[in-house]
């Protein structure tokens, strides 16, 4: 998650990357009336981690997601983590050109193409100055117009970019003490399709080979097949480095053919969203039905992975209305009552800077509060 995700995200913190990983010792008993297991929060973020893991640790987290990029600090957060039960992992998101340049600096980023339309969208959006964005979601789902991601993700249809992951998964995993790694913004910018040639290559072969696919039939699903199996050949690949690594994700931007995707992805915890950062605020009916979804439904195609129900938290009040407390607590009771003991929140920074939302964390997930 993150800003224009990424300069709400990396403004925000380093990103909704950063998760907590949970204390293996000691196991708490499950809690009374929490369908499904105990409750593990779970931050996205970043900063130093002096700063934050202490402080993330009182409100109960137990898994943060930072960037790895600053080695001396990534070091620092698992060291305070390895104190305060929390786990580290690192962060991988598809906008990460800098890790593209690393692997093929000879070469430019195939980034994702979109057609005149949704070009004409993020320009509307960039120049969009106004307060609340005209209700811009930020790769969130849509509420008014046609909406696209402004930031530029790469193509995951050019093998390279598998590539180019793989070579930093494996730095990632080379960390000592790292606990897994955390996927973030694979998708698509459009939340449907890429446009580049090598994609629209790929789907005619596709639509060849499935010759009883409707031209709309066949875009959705070469397009979530392959998004898909992007993430699982990553995953996959994570545990061929390090066995016992785990790996976790946010599924973002949102895919708009089929928004609960992500349970058909084969890795640990599966994040979704339940709860949006943005106005309009999700109602709780819709949040009680998506924990119900993404935790009941999480091991329907794999045996692997566990769902988590995410809550967006963006405290800048003179841009966009802040969660109240009232609001928060509604919103966790509501994932809880809809049977996800897991919850992710993007960003543990923004959650960090207010007493208000501390508070309302804690009493879910302090440590004193397990029962
Ligand atoms: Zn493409």
């Amino acid at each position: 998650m993150g800003r224009s995700r990424v300069s709400f995200v990396l403004t925000v913190a380093a990103s909704c990357s950063v998760l907590m990983g949970y204390a293996q010792t000691p196991t708490p008993s499950p809690r009374a009336g929490t369908p499904g297991g105990r409750r593990i929060l779970t931050g996205w973020g970043g900063g130093k981690a002096d700063d934050v893991v202490p402080k993330a640790a009182a409100v109960g987290f137990r898994e943060l997601v930072v960037h790895h990029e600053n080695a001396g600090n990534f070091a620092r957060f698992i060291e305070l983590g390895k104190q305060h039960e929390i786990d580290i992992y690192a962060w991988l998101y598809l906008g990460d050109l800098p890790a593209w340049k690393k692997a093929f600096p000879e070469h430019p980023p195939p980034v994702q193409v979109m057609n005149s339309e949704e070009n004409a969208a993020l320009e509307r959006i960039k120049a969009d100055q106004s307060v609340g964005k005209s209700q811009y979601q930020f790769g969130g789902e849509p509420v008014g117009i046609t909406e696209v991601l402004l930031t530029p993700l790469l193509c995951f249809h050019d093998p390279r970019v598998l590539e180019a992951f793989k070579k930093q998964i494996g730095e990632m995993l080379s960390v000592p003490g790292v606990k897994g790694v955390a996927f973030d913004y694979i998708g698509y910018q459009n939340y449907r399709c890429c446009r580049c040639t090598q994609s629209q290559n790929r789907l005619a072969t596709y639509r060849r080979q499935h010759v009883e696919l409707t031209e709309e039939q066949s875009l959705a699903r070469f397009s979530l097949e392959t998004l898909v199996a992007f993430n699982n050949l990553l995953s996959a690949h994570a545990r061929t480095v390090k066995p016992d690594a785990k790996v976790i994700t946010h599924v973002y931007p949102v895919y708009l053919p089929e928004p609960l995707y992500g349970n058909r992805l084969d890795l640990d915890v599966c994040g979704q969203t339940a709860a949006w950062f943005f106005a309009p605020f999700w109602s709780l009916d819709k949040i009680r039905e998506y924990a119900r979804t993404i935790s009941g439904e999480g091991k329907r195609y794999h045996r692997r992975p566990d769902g988590a129900a995410l809550i967006g938290y963006y405290n800048s009040p003179e841009k966009y209305p802040v969660k109240s407390r009232e609001r928060l607590t509604a919103e966790l009771q509501a994932i809880l009552d809809g049977g996800c003991p897991r919850v992710h929140v993007c960003s543990f920074n923004h959650v960090l800077k207010s007493s208000v939302a501390e508070e309302v964390f804690r009493a879910f997930f302090g440590r004193s509060a397990e029962r």
